[in-house]
């Protein structure tokens, strides 16, 4: 039913649109009125003065013709570098760059699929629940602009996020949570050789501290690491002042809460021992998720992913998406794979394929929603 040429020429378009993160002005004025064309109420938030991006986060709603639960789709507007002026081309089934920048299929393929399902929805005159599209600045920056985002625009019950590579039919139905620890460890000076006893040593401190912490592979849905250490000046100093950097991720927010406090404590009982003072700045970075087949987000898109001809495959993933924003905002979202390759290169390339069945998997998740 999707118009193959049509999303083919939509995604030329956006892809020669430059969005290199931070510098998102251009193209949010055309997605903004492409979503008005489709029909939908666009509302901005205000991430651009929140995160010194290009533009604003667009939340766009299309109000349902039939009853269901609102459906939200997400893909982000900004590229990495070397994005600017983007010359695609066709080459043996896959859309290429030119080989001196990124493609930028991450993730305006995810744009064009999402637009694709929702014209052929409307050309048809399907009935829908309710959707939100959601196209995101600064996912690229550190998934700063989906941070920003003014929550109050979204009534979403679920989230399908267009960004994640793999052929059409992968779901990640669990992504990891992280937080981050700046540890401060302020010890006493002394003379190493002539009175080392009037000194505390805040590298044995952070060392007794790391010790006594569990690292590493934790079990099967949390890790821990220390990433950076620093501290002392000279031979025969003991040393004033320690810094630790580490981090911790799960996919289960109850094991990431209780892995953070061993590690904090670790750092305080330790302190406490040697007459050290700890100064821990625990930094939330994003929620974490689990779901299984039973769960009605899960559910729908495996229905759609069938709907559509594949085999739906479930994945796990260790870093951040907006996914985990989303799901952060207590609307539970799934990461589906859109095909593309080799992201973050300059051999980036999009196979024509994936592209036509990422959109009709758009139209699948939106019929199978009033199933
Ligand atoms: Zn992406």
């Amino acid at each position: 039913m999707i118009n193959e040429d049509r999303v083919l020429q939509e995604f030329l378009e956006l892809v020669q649109i430059d969005s290199e993160t931070k510098n998102e002005a251009k193209i949010a004025v055309v997605i903004k009125e492409k979503l008005l064309a489709l029909g939908f109420t666009v509302e901005e938030d205000d991430a651009a003065a929140k995160t010194g991006h290009g533009a604003n986060n667009l939340i766009a709603t299309l109000e349902g013709t039939a009853q269901g639960p609102t459906l939200l789709f997400s893909s982000h507007m900004d590229t990495v570098v070397p994005g600017q002026g983007i010359k695609p081309s066709i080459k043996d089934g896959y859309v290429v760059s030119d080989g001196t920048t990124i493609l930028g299929a991450d993730d305006k393929a995810g744009i064009a699929a999402i637009f694709e399902g929702i014209r052929t929805l409307k050309e048809n005159n399907l009935p829908h629940p309710t959707i939100q599209v959601v196209i995101t600045v600064g996912e690229e920056s550190g998934l700063v602009g989906s941070r920003a985002m003014d929550q109050s625009l979204l009534k979403a019950d679920m989230g399908f996020i267009f960004d994640s590579e793999g052929p059409v039919g992968e779901i990640t139905v669990a992504g990891a949570g992280q937080y981050r620890i700046i540890s401060k460890i302020y010890g006493k000076a002394a003379h190493a050789g002539v009175n080392p006893e009037a000194g505390v040593s805040a590298i044995t401190v952070a060392s007794k501290a790391i010790s006594r912490m569990p690292l590493g592979r934790i079990d099967e849905d949390t890790t821990a690491n220390i990433g950076h250490f620093e501290g002392g000046k000279a031979f025969n100093i003991v040393t004033e002042y320690a810094e630790v950097w580490s981090e911790a991720r799960s996919l289960v927010m109850d094991k990431l809460e209780a892995q953070v406090k061993k590690m904090t404590e670790a750092f305080e009982s330790a302190a406490k021992e040697m007459g050290a003072r700890v100064e821990n700045n625990v930094m939330f970075m994003y929620h974490g998720y689990k779901y299984t087949a039973e769960t009605p987000v899960v559910q729908k898109v495996t229905a759609a992913v069938k709907r559509i001809g594949r085999e739906p495959e479930y994945k796990k993933s260790g870093g951040g998406s907006d996914g985990n924003i989303f799901n952060g905002f207590g609307i539970p979202s799934v990461t589906v794979a859109i095909g593309y390759e080799e992201i973050h290169t300059t051999n980036e390339r999009m196979p024509l394929k994936e592209l036509y069945k990422a959109s009709e998997l758009v139209l699948a998740i939106i019929e199978e929603s009033l199933a």
